[in-house]
């Protein structure tokens, strides 16, 4: 119902692209010095040129006409007939003085070069043509046959396709560099693909950033203490902690918070996330976190921030039936021996910030590991006052903007959607047109975050809309009418996203659910179905989500609550997570046909109970659907209006207060998907 998610997907990009400072080389040099190399092929090309000019004459093709008058005069040195193809004729004193008297000849009576050559037709033609032009000569020439290869032919046969087998394989590095995320060549893949951001990279995240979460930062300013004098502690006997595990959903400023550790202790801080550990090929992983605390060790002190720890920090030996787990294994195995081996006091601490620390291998955690566990919460509505305050530096904003107003439509908001939320804000506000950033823009925002992309052209019906608002209807009535359910805050029947309607509920603060809580949620939840039944008399597709949520929750109260008499007081929960439900449970299969009799039953039970519900209140329903057919969203007032006060006296405002003063709020229901 709340895909919280996915949204966090565009809220990583606030820290700045980089390249690996470990693995800069320098290129340059070595680029130098092949021009040297050219250059000095070119130099020795041209002296080649220059080089015995003068015993060099231009070689002119001749006809046959031209060569038998060469040949009759006796001009003729020597004839070279190459490869039986072509006649090279070198001329002697006579015949250069005669065409060439710029030409000196060298002592062999001739030149380097022929002066001449001709193409002849067949090969035996052509020796009885030079015979009978000779015709009685004392001296005649002869034809030296020559045979010479045409080496730059030869060699371009070899070296074409060892040309083309180095570019394939350039080309293939190069896709694998990239498809590594650019760490370069295939060289490079053991390396780590941590960032590095020290004092050249200037990333000035500080405390001030951070908006809210001061129990977190009490406890984190003690890292950023150690790092900075580390004496005080080692005096005493104390030992710096080598982990600190941050754990929170995502999106509350875990990132943030270890940065601004960097930034207030003045370190390097080289930051990756778990899954840069993983990689198709067996060992580079552990090879990757060698790598990286090789490089920490030699910039200590520093701090090492590895991002969602839980892609290689998954605890062991789980799956071991499908296999392929064992290169994460051995990732984890190695970053378990780098933090036991380096020293306590080396100044390297690592923080990892995950989201599930319950699936966390517990070696992990153990002392000299992860020792140190910092929570980090959704903030509180003084939090998310706090986070709006940091966030709104830098906007333009109209009179009318309201911080604590905004912290209080915003129940269950994370740090990065309220960064979302103003980012929106602003972006509606220029798409406007507006010079400011109006209270409306920052409501509109936050509508379009709660529930994707308001659509207001989704074709609904009349009938539709009826429904929808009844179905919606039915839901507020019964948990106003309900002692234990939660309060409404709004309901809405515009589409947006994918889904045709939203409600809106204010949780009550509570560590534990009583059994009595939990049914009347679960008639709430099944309101808007009763909802449909008692005014049309027919039910709908729109209420899967809600029989989802239902049935998940009657069969938690069954199997892992002990809830149910008839199961009793037994709880099929593994907190450890370490066996697989998916293919063995842990009762039998009789147990089984009971679980899904009594979750049924439970299910049926709290419907019937909706139904009697609104039935006696139909009045009422009718009123409120009305109303939101007319006006398309409902709040708590509203409700108030038709049906009075709730007897049992926890207004909205009260919760308001009361959630405030716990420092603690659980975030909001959004009912509703589109089936
Ligand atoms: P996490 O690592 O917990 O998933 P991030 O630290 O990446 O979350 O937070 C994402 C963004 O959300 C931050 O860059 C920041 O803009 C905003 N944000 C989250 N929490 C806070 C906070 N407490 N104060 C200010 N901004 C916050
Ligand atoms: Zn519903």
């Amino acid at each position: 119902m709340n895909n919280r998610e996915t949204r966090q997907a565009g809220n990583q990009s606030d820290q700045p692209s980089q390249p690996n400072q470990p693995n800069k080389r320098p290129k340059d040099k070595r680029r130098f010095s092949f021009y040297w190399i050219y250059a000095i092929l070119f130099a020795v090309l041209i002296g080649l040129q220059f080089y015995g000019r003068d015993t060099i004459t231009p070689t002119e093709k001749i006809d046959q006409g031209k060569f038998i008058e060469l040949l009759k005069n006796s001009e003729v040195e020597r004839i070279d007939l190459v490869n039986k193809q072509d006649a090279e004729v070198y001329l002697n004193q006579k015949g250069l003085s005669k065409h060439f008297p710029d030409v000196k000849a060298t002592e062999k009576g001739t030149t380097t070069t022929p002066s001449y050559t001709y193409k002849i037709g067949d090969h035996a033609r052509f020796e009885e043509m030079v015979e009978e032009a000779q015709q009685g000569f004392e001296k005649p020439v002869y034809i030296s046959n020559v045979s010479r290869n045409n080496w730059a032919a030869g060699l371009l046969e070899w070296i074409i396709p060892f040309g083309l087998l180095i570019v394939f394989w350039i080309i293939l590095m190069r896709g694998m560099g990239r498809g590594m995320g650019g760490a370069g060549s295939i060289f490079n893949i053991g390396k780590s693909r941590a960032m590095l951001y020290d004092k050249n990279t200037n990333v000035n995240v500080t405390f001030k950033d951070v908006a809210g979460l001061e129990e977190a930062k009490v406890e984190i300013m003690e890292v950023v203490d150690f790092l900075k004098n580390p004496e005080k502690y080692t005096k005493l006997g104390g030992k710096i902690p080598k982990g600190v595990l941050l754990v929170g959903p995502p999106g509350t400023g875990k990132t943030l918070l270890a940065k601004s550790v960097a930034g207030e202790a003045n370190v390097p801080f080289f930051s990756l996330s778990g899954s840069d550990f993983v990689e198709m090929f067996v060992g580079v992983g552990a090879s990757r976190v060698r790598d990286l605390f090789g490089n920490a060790k030699s910039k200590s002190p520093c701090i090492i921030f590895i991002d969602e720890i839980d892609a290689i920090g998954r605890a062991r030996g789980r799956g071991a039936i499908t296999g392929g787990n064992d290169e994460r294994e051995s990732t984890l195995n190695q970053l378990l021996t780098e933090m036991d081996g380096f020293g306590t006091n080396s100044g390297v601490i690592v923080l990892a910030a995950t989201n599930r620390a319950d699936i966390l291998d517990k070696a992990l955690l153990r002392a000299g590991r992860f020792d140190r566990q910092i929570y980090v919460e959704l903030p509180d509505i003084v939090g998310r006052k706090e986070i709006f305050e940091v966030h709104m530096r830098n906007l333009k904003l109209g009179n009318d903007v309201n911080l604590e107003f905004l912290a209080k439509q915003t129940p269950g908001f994370s740090g990065a959607d309220i960064a979302n939320v103003c980012n929106e804000a602003a972006l509606m506000a220029a798409r406007k047109g507006k010079e400011i950033i109006e209270k409306q823009d920052f409501l509109d925002a936050v509508d379009r975050i709660i529930g994707g992309l308001e659509k207001k052209n989704k074709i609904i019906t009349a009938e539709e809309k009826k429904v929808i608002a009844f179905h919606e209807a039915g839901h507020a009535t019964t948990s106003w009418l309900l002692q234990y359910a939660h309060p409404l805050v709004k309901v809405t029947i515009v589409p947006r996203g994918n889904s045709l309607g939203a409600a809106w509920y204010l949780p009550e603060e509570r560590q534990i659910t009583t059994k009595e809580q939990m049914y009347h949620e679960m008639i709430a939840t099944l309101g808007g179905r009763a909802a449909e039944q008692v005014v049309f008399g027919q039910i709908s597709t729109g209420a899967l989500s809600d029989l989802e949520k239902v049935t998940k929750q009657a069969f938690a109260m069954v199997s892992y609550y002990g809830l149910d008499e008839e199961i009793g007081n037994l709880s099929y929960y593994d907190s450890t997570g370490q066996q697989d439900y998916s293919l063995t449970k842990p009762y039998s299969d009789k147990t089984a046909e009971t679980i899904d009799k009594r979750v049924s039953v439970i299910v049926e039970k709290a419907y019937q109970e909706a139904i009697a519900i609104l039935t006696e209140h139909r009045d009422g329903l009718t009123q409120l659907a009305n109303k939101l057919i007319e006006e398309e969203v409902i709040f708590g007032e509203d409700l108030e209006h038709i049906f009075g006060k709730r007897p049992w006296g926890n207004s909205e405002d009260e919760k308001l207060k009361n959630a405030a003063s716990k420092n603690a709020e659980s975030q909001p229901d959004i009912e509703h998907a589109n089936a």
